[in-house]
Protein backbone atom coordinates (compact mmCIF):
# COMPACT_ATOMS: atom_id res chain seq x y z
CA UNK A 1 0.00 0.00 0.00
CA UNK A 2 1.39 3.50 -0.66
CA UNK A 3 1.42 6.21 1.58
CA UNK A 4 -0.74 8.89 1.77
CA UNK A 5 0.27 12.72 2.82
CA UNK A 6 -0.16 13.33 6.86
CA UNK A 7 -1.33 16.52 5.61
CA UNK A 8 -4.79 15.12 3.67
CA UNK A 9 -6.15 13.91 7.67
CA UNK A 10 -8.81 15.61 9.03
CA UNK A 11 -8.58 16.34 12.87
CA UNK A 12 -11.17 13.63 13.10
CA UNK A 13 -10.35 11.49 10.50
CA UNK A 14 -6.59 11.21 12.32
CA UNK A 15 -8.02 10.80 15.74
CA UNK A 16 -10.44 7.66 14.52
CA UNK A 17 -7.54 6.38 12.82
CA UNK A 18 -5.18 6.81 15.85
CA UNK A 19 -7.82 5.41 18.10
CA UNK A 20 -8.28 2.29 15.73
CA UNK A 21 -4.13 1.72 15.74
CA UNK A 22 -4.85 1.49 19.53
CA UNK A 23 -3.39 4.88 20.46
CA UNK A 24 -4.64 7.39 23.62
CA UNK A 25 -7.00 10.18 23.08
CA UNK A 26 -4.86 13.05 23.52
CA UNK A 27 -2.46 11.62 20.76
CA UNK A 28 -4.39 13.25 17.71
CA UNK A 29 -3.83 16.92 19.87
CA UNK A 30 -0.18 16.22 20.25
CA UNK A 31 0.58 15.16 16.47
CA UNK A 32 -1.50 17.80 15.44
CA UNK A 33 0.47 20.72 16.96
CA UNK A 34 3.83 19.02 15.69
CA UNK A 35 1.80 19.39 12.45
CA UNK A 36 0.39 22.75 12.31
CA UNK A 37 1.56 24.96 14.96
CA UNK A 38 5.16 23.39 15.26
CA UNK A 39 5.30 22.79 11.84
CA UNK A 40 7.99 20.24 12.13
CA UNK A 41 8.80 18.17 8.45
CA UNK A 42 9.19 14.64 10.08
CA UNK A 43 7.65 12.01 12.21
CA UNK A 44 11.46 11.81 13.92
CA UNK A 45 11.09 15.21 15.19
CA UNK A 46 7.59 14.84 17.21
CA UNK A 47 10.09 13.96 20.28
CA UNK A 48 7.02 14.09 23.28
CA UNK A 49 5.21 10.83 21.02
CA UNK A 50 7.20 7.37 21.72
CA UNK A 51 9.04 5.74 19.38
CA UNK A 52 6.99 2.91 18.25
CA UNK A 53 4.01 5.76 17.37
CA UNK A 54 6.11 7.61 15.40
CA UNK A 55 6.89 4.37 13.41
CA UNK A 56 3.73 3.50 12.84
CA UNK A 57 3.05 6.99 11.44
CA UNK A 58 6.03 6.56 9.68
CA UNK A 59 5.05 3.62 8.02
CA UNK A 60 1.55 5.17 6.48
CA UNK A 61 1.79 8.27 5.80
CA UNK A 62 4.63 10.69 4.42
CA UNK A 63 4.88 14.54 5.13
CA UNK A 64 6.19 15.45 1.22
CA UNK A 65 4.33 14.55 -1.79
CA UNK A 66 5.67 18.06 -3.58
CA UNK A 67 8.92 19.65 -4.21
CA UNK A 68 9.18 23.52 -5.10
CA UNK A 69 10.77 23.91 -8.88
CA UNK A 70 10.24 27.73 -9.23
CA UNK A 71 9.79 30.64 -6.54
CA UNK A 72 9.31 33.71 -8.64
CA UNK A 73 9.01 37.25 -6.85
CA UNK A 74 6.93 39.86 -8.15
CA UNK A 75 7.94 43.62 -7.94
CA UNK A 76 4.49 44.21 -5.57
CA UNK A 77 6.01 41.64 -3.51
CA UNK A 78 3.74 38.81 -4.77
CA UNK A 79 5.69 35.23 -4.91
CA UNK A 80 4.47 31.92 -7.39
CA UNK A 81 5.54 28.76 -6.51
CA UNK A 82 5.75 26.26 -8.97
CA UNK A 83 5.70 22.67 -7.13
CA UNK A 84 6.25 19.31 -8.85
CA UNK A 85 3.69 16.56 -7.65
CA UNK A 86 4.80 12.97 -7.08
CA UNK A 87 3.54 12.01 -10.63
CA UNK A 88 5.76 14.92 -11.99
CA UNK A 89 2.13 17.03 -12.93
CA UNK A 90 3.23 20.98 -12.34
CA UNK A 91 0.90 22.84 -10.01
CA UNK A 92 1.45 26.63 -9.37
CA UNK A 93 0.23 28.69 -5.84
CA UNK A 94 0.56 32.28 -5.62
CA UNK A 95 1.13 34.57 -2.22
CA UNK A 96 -0.23 38.22 -2.24
CA UNK A 97 0.35 40.73 0.29
CA UNK A 98 -2.17 42.97 1.31
CA UNK A 99 -3.10 45.32 3.64
CA UNK A 100 -5.51 42.99 5.39
CA UNK A 101 -2.89 40.43 5.40
CA UNK A 102 -0.95 37.79 3.68
CA UNK A 103 -3.44 35.19 1.16
CA UNK A 104 -2.34 32.41 -0.68
CA UNK A 105 -4.12 31.17 -3.90
CA UNK A 106 -4.62 27.44 -4.10
CA UNK A 107 -4.74 25.19 -7.21
CA UNK A 108 -7.40 22.10 -6.27
CA UNK A 109 -7.46 20.11 -9.64
CA UNK A 110 -4.56 19.71 -12.47
CA UNK A 111 -5.97 21.70 -15.40
CA UNK A 112 -9.40 22.55 -15.64
CA UNK A 113 -12.50 20.91 -17.69
CA UNK A 114 -15.11 23.68 -17.12
CA UNK A 115 -13.76 25.66 -20.30
CA UNK A 116 -14.58 28.83 -20.16
CA UNK A 117 -13.58 30.36 -23.31
CA UNK A 118 -11.64 33.34 -21.65
CA UNK A 119 -9.32 31.52 -19.41
CA UNK A 120 -5.70 29.91 -19.60
CA UNK A 121 -6.62 27.07 -18.06
CA UNK A 122 -8.51 25.84 -20.66
CA UNK A 123 -5.91 25.25 -22.53
CA UNK A 124 -4.92 22.63 -19.83
CA UNK A 125 -7.56 19.35 -19.80
CA UNK A 126 -8.17 18.39 -16.45
CA UNK A 127 -5.53 15.32 -15.83
CA UNK A 128 -6.60 14.70 -11.61
CA UNK A 129 -7.93 15.94 -8.96
CA UNK A 130 -5.66 17.01 -5.94
CA UNK A 131 -5.49 15.49 -2.85
CA UNK A 132 -6.69 17.13 0.30
CA UNK A 133 -2.98 16.44 1.25
CA UNK A 134 -2.24 18.19 -2.32
CA UNK A 135 -3.87 21.39 -1.20
CA UNK A 136 -3.02 21.90 2.37
CA UNK A 137 0.57 20.70 1.72
CA UNK A 138 0.23 23.79 -0.43
CA UNK A 139 -0.14 26.50 1.90
CA UNK A 140 1.92 24.64 4.38
CA UNK A 141 4.86 25.13 1.75
CA UNK A 142 4.18 28.72 1.79
CA UNK A 143 3.61 29.12 5.59
CA UNK A 144 7.05 27.18 6.14
CA UNK A 145 8.95 29.41 3.34
CA UNK A 146 7.63 32.11 5.58
CA UNK A 147 8.86 30.87 9.09
CA UNK A 148 11.89 30.53 7.53
CA UNK A 149 12.35 34.08 7.01
CA UNK A 150 11.77 34.64 10.33
CA UNK A 151 9.53 37.28 10.58
CA UNK A 152 6.65 35.96 12.23
CA UNK A 153 4.41 35.86 9.36
CA UNK A 154 1.22 34.29 8.85
CA UNK A 155 -0.78 33.01 6.11
CA UNK A 156 -4.35 34.86 7.01
CA UNK A 157 -6.40 34.25 4.08
CA UNK A 158 -6.86 31.47 1.36
CA UNK A 159 -8.57 32.22 -2.08
CA UNK A 160 -9.12 28.49 -3.65
CA UNK A 161 -9.44 30.49 -7.29
CA UNK A 162 -6.25 28.98 -8.58
CA UNK A 163 -6.04 26.47 -11.28
CA UNK A 164 -9.61 24.09 -11.38
CA UNK A 165 -13.19 24.09 -10.39
CA UNK A 166 -13.33 23.56 -6.81
CA UNK A 167 -16.44 21.90 -6.46
CA UNK A 168 -15.59 19.68 -9.36
CA UNK A 169 -13.24 18.02 -6.05
CA UNK A 170 -15.73 18.83 -3.66
CA UNK A 171 -14.99 16.37 -1.02
CA UNK A 172 -10.97 17.05 -1.28
CA UNK A 173 -12.03 20.96 -0.99
CA UNK A 174 -14.02 20.52 2.18
CA UNK A 175 -11.61 18.21 3.93
CA UNK A 176 -8.87 21.03 2.76
CA UNK A 177 -11.04 23.71 4.32
CA UNK A 178 -11.65 21.46 7.95
CA UNK A 179 -7.81 21.51 8.41
CA UNK A 180 -6.67 25.06 7.50
CA UNK A 181 -10.05 25.95 9.73
CA UNK A 182 -9.52 23.73 12.35
CA UNK A 183 -8.43 26.51 15.44
CA UNK A 184 -5.93 23.33 17.00
CA UNK A 185 -4.09 24.05 13.96
CA UNK A 186 -4.11 26.54 10.81
CA UNK A 187 -6.67 28.25 12.72
CA UNK A 188 -7.02 30.22 9.32
CA UNK A 189 -10.71 32.10 10.04
CA UNK A 190 -13.61 30.68 7.91
CA UNK A 191 -14.21 34.24 7.00
CA UNK A 192 -11.07 34.68 5.78
CA UNK A 193 -11.12 32.02 3.49
CA UNK A 194 -12.93 32.08 -0.08
CA UNK A 195 -14.19 29.63 -2.89
CA UNK A 196 -14.78 30.63 -6.02
CA UNK A 197 -17.17 28.46 -8.36
CA UNK A 198 -17.98 28.75 -12.15
CA UNK A 199 -21.59 27.96 -10.94
CA UNK A 200 -22.26 24.06 -10.30
CA UNK A 201 -25.63 25.01 -8.93
CA UNK A 202 -26.15 21.26 -7.48
CA UNK A 203 -22.74 22.09 -5.10
CA UNK A 204 -23.51 25.21 -4.07
CA UNK A 205 -26.90 23.28 -2.09
CA UNK A 206 -24.51 21.03 -1.00
CA UNK A 207 -21.90 23.57 0.22
CA UNK A 208 -24.54 26.03 1.53
CA UNK A 209 -25.72 22.59 3.68
CA UNK A 210 -22.19 22.26 5.14
CA UNK A 211 -21.50 23.90 8.82
CA UNK A 212 -18.40 26.21 7.93
CA UNK A 213 -18.83 29.81 7.52
CA UNK A 214 -16.65 30.45 4.50
CA UNK A 215 -17.48 32.85 2.14
CA UNK A 216 -18.74 31.80 -1.60
CA UNK A 217 -17.70 33.30 -4.99
CA UNK A 218 -19.54 32.74 -7.70
CA UNK A 219 -17.82 33.47 -11.16
CA UNK A 220 -21.21 35.09 -12.86
CA UNK A 221 -19.18 37.31 -15.95
CA UNK A 222 -22.39 37.11 -17.73
CA UNK A 223 -26.25 38.38 -16.98
CA UNK A 224 -27.68 36.55 -19.31
CA UNK A 225 -28.00 33.23 -20.96
CA UNK A 226 -26.85 34.20 -24.08
CA UNK A 227 -23.82 36.01 -23.28
CA UNK A 228 -23.19 33.68 -20.64
CA UNK A 229 -23.25 30.73 -22.97
CA UNK A 230 -21.12 32.28 -25.35
CA UNK A 231 -18.00 32.80 -23.00
CA UNK A 232 -18.81 29.95 -20.68
CA UNK A 233 -19.71 26.75 -22.15
CA UNK A 234 -20.58 25.63 -18.18
CA UNK A 235 -23.38 27.78 -18.67
CA UNK A 236 -25.28 24.83 -21.06
CA UNK A 237 -25.64 22.92 -17.48
CA UNK A 238 -26.47 25.34 -15.36
CA UNK A 239 -28.10 28.22 -16.62
CA UNK A 240 -28.55 31.40 -14.86
CA UNK A 241 -31.92 30.65 -13.44
CA UNK A 242 -30.81 26.80 -11.68
CA UNK A 243 -27.49 29.07 -10.67
CA UNK A 244 -29.36 31.92 -8.82
CA UNK A 245 -32.09 29.11 -7.16
CA UNK A 246 -29.05 27.20 -5.48
CA UNK A 247 -27.38 30.86 -4.55
CA UNK A 248 -31.41 32.24 -2.79
CA UNK A 249 -30.79 28.86 -1.37
CA UNK A 250 -27.36 29.23 0.08
CA UNK A 251 -28.25 33.23 1.05
CA UNK A 252 -31.27 31.40 2.85
CA UNK A 253 -29.11 28.83 4.68
CA UNK A 254 -26.23 31.11 5.52
CA UNK A 255 -27.36 34.47 5.57
CA UNK A 256 -23.85 35.48 4.09
CA UNK A 257 -22.82 37.62 1.71
CA UNK A 258 -22.10 36.49 -1.81
CA UNK A 259 -19.33 37.64 -4.28
CA UNK A 260 -19.72 38.15 -7.80
CA UNK A 261 -17.35 38.01 -9.86
CA UNK A 262 -17.33 39.38 -13.21
CA UNK A 263 -14.49 39.59 -15.68
CA UNK A 264 -14.56 43.07 -17.96
CA UNK A 265 -14.21 41.78 -21.39
CA UNK A 266 -13.69 44.38 -23.90
CA UNK A 267 -17.18 45.31 -25.94
CA UNK A 268 -18.55 41.65 -24.92
CA UNK A 269 -20.37 42.11 -21.59
CA UNK A 270 -19.05 45.74 -20.28
CA UNK A 271 -22.19 47.58 -22.09
CA UNK A 272 -24.68 49.61 -19.86
CA UNK A 273 -27.04 47.21 -20.60
CA UNK A 274 -25.18 44.62 -18.86
CA UNK A 275 -24.81 46.13 -16.46
CA UNK A 276 -28.61 47.37 -15.68
CA UNK A 277 -28.83 43.58 -16.33
CA UNK A 278 -26.69 42.68 -13.31
CA UNK A 279 -28.57 44.76 -11.42
CA UNK A 280 -31.81 43.36 -12.35
CA UNK A 281 -30.68 39.83 -11.54
CA UNK A 282 -29.54 40.75 -8.40
CA UNK A 283 -31.40 43.28 -7.15
CA UNK A 284 -33.60 41.56 -4.73
CA UNK A 285 -30.92 40.78 -2.95
CA UNK A 286 -28.78 43.71 -3.21
CA UNK A 287 -28.07 43.26 0.57
CA UNK A 288 -25.93 40.43 0.66
CA UNK A 289 -24.35 40.56 -2.80
CA UNK A 290 -21.09 42.43 -3.63
CA UNK A 291 -19.59 42.37 -7.81
CA UNK A 292 -16.31 42.49 -7.97
CA UNK A 293 -15.25 43.79 -11.28
CA UNK A 294 -12.19 42.35 -12.30
CA UNK A 295 -10.11 43.58 -15.13
CA UNK A 296 -9.43 40.93 -17.78
CA UNK A 297 -6.31 39.92 -17.77
CA UNK A 298 -5.12 39.41 -21.49
CA UNK A 299 -3.98 35.33 -22.08
CA UNK A 300 -1.91 35.31 -25.32
CA UNK A 301 -3.88 32.34 -27.34
CA UNK A 302 -7.34 34.14 -26.64
CA UNK A 303 -6.06 37.30 -28.35
CA UNK A 304 -9.81 37.83 -29.61
CA UNK A 305 -10.93 38.84 -25.67
CA UNK A 306 -9.02 42.38 -24.41
CA UNK A 307 -9.33 43.84 -21.33
CA UNK A 308 -12.17 46.88 -20.67
CA UNK A 309 -11.42 50.41 -20.93
CA UNK A 310 -10.86 52.17 -17.50
CA UNK A 311 -13.98 54.61 -18.31
CA UNK A 312 -16.02 51.87 -19.01
CA UNK A 313 -14.83 49.38 -16.14
CA UNK A 314 -15.73 53.07 -14.25
CA UNK A 315 -19.13 53.87 -16.07
CA UNK A 316 -20.30 49.85 -15.53
CA UNK A 317 -19.62 50.53 -11.32
CA UNK A 318 -21.44 53.46 -11.54
CA UNK A 319 -24.57 52.04 -12.71
CA UNK A 320 -24.10 49.38 -10.05
CA UNK A 321 -23.49 51.73 -7.28
CA UNK A 322 -26.64 54.11 -8.81
CA UNK A 323 -28.55 50.97 -8.44
CA UNK A 324 -27.48 50.69 -4.72
CA UNK A 325 -25.82 47.10 -5.85
CA UNK A 326 -22.22 47.12 -3.68
CA UNK A 327 -19.18 46.69 -6.14
CA UNK A 328 -15.54 47.16 -6.38
CA UNK A 329 -12.50 46.96 -8.92
CA UNK A 330 -10.21 44.22 -8.38
CA UNK A 331 -7.01 45.53 -10.39
CA UNK A 332 -4.62 42.83 -10.29
CA UNK A 333 -1.20 41.45 -8.18
CA UNK A 334 1.83 39.74 -9.69
CA UNK A 335 1.19 40.58 -13.15
CA UNK A 336 4.85 41.05 -14.36
CA UNK A 337 5.29 37.34 -13.29
CA UNK A 338 2.11 35.76 -14.79
CA UNK A 339 0.77 35.12 -11.49
CA UNK A 340 -2.73 37.42 -11.96
CA UNK A 341 -5.98 36.26 -11.72
CA UNK A 342 -7.07 33.68 -13.94
CA UNK A 343 -3.25 33.85 -15.87
CA UNK A 344 -2.23 30.82 -13.72
CA UNK A 345 -0.33 28.51 -15.85
CA UNK A 346 2.87 26.81 -16.22
CA UNK A 347 4.99 28.04 -18.36
CA UNK A 348 7.35 25.96 -17.53
CA UNK A 349 5.06 23.21 -18.41
CA UNK A 350 4.29 23.92 -21.92
CA UNK A 351 7.61 24.39 -22.16
CA UNK A 352 8.50 21.05 -21.50
CA UNK A 353 5.65 19.44 -23.53
CA UNK A 354 6.90 21.40 -27.16
N1 LIG B 1 -12.98 27.55 -11.38
C1 LIG B 1 -13.23 28.54 -10.40
C2 LIG B 1 -12.00 29.10 -9.73
C3 LIG B 1 -10.77 29.42 -10.58
S1 LIG B 1 -10.74 30.87 -11.57
C4 LIG B 1 -14.08 29.65 -10.99
O1 LIG B 1 -14.34 29.61 -12.18
O2 LIG B 1 -14.51 30.52 -10.25
C5 LIG B 1 -10.80 32.27 -10.53
C6 LIG B 1 -11.42 33.49 -11.20
O3 LIG B 1 -10.55 34.05 -12.22
C7 LIG B 1 -12.74 33.17 -11.91
O4 LIG B 1 -13.68 34.18 -11.65
C8 LIG B 1 -12.31 33.19 -13.37
O5 LIG B 1 -13.39 33.35 -14.22
C9 LIG B 1 -11.34 34.34 -13.38
N2 LIG B 1 -10.48 34.40 -14.56
C10 LIG B 1 -10.13 33.40 -15.39
N3 LIG B 1 -9.35 33.87 -16.38
C11 LIG B 1 -9.16 35.19 -16.14
C12 LIG B 1 -8.41 36.21 -16.79
N4 LIG B 1 -7.68 35.95 -17.86
N5 LIG B 1 -8.47 37.45 -16.27
C13 LIG B 1 -9.17 37.71 -15.15
N6 LIG B 1 -9.87 36.79 -14.49
C14 LIG B 1 -9.88 35.54 -14.98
Amino acid sequence: MSKTSIYGMTYEQLQNWLLEQGESRFRVSQVWNWLYKKRVNSFSEMTNINKQTRQLLEDHFVFHTMDTEIKQESKDGTIKFLFKLADGNLIETVLMRFSYGLSVCVTTQVGCNIGCSFCASVLMRKSRDLTSGEIVEQIMKVQKFLDEKGKEERVSNIVVMGIGEPFDNFNNLMDFLYIVNDDGGLNIGARRITVSTSGLAHKIYEFADKDIQVNLAVSLHAPNNELRSQIMKINKAFPIEKLMKSIHYYLEKKNRRITYEYIMLKDVNDHQKEAEELANLIDDHRHLAYVNLIPYNTVDEHDQYQRSESETIQAFFQILKKRGIQAGVRWENGADIDAACGQLRSKQMNKKAI
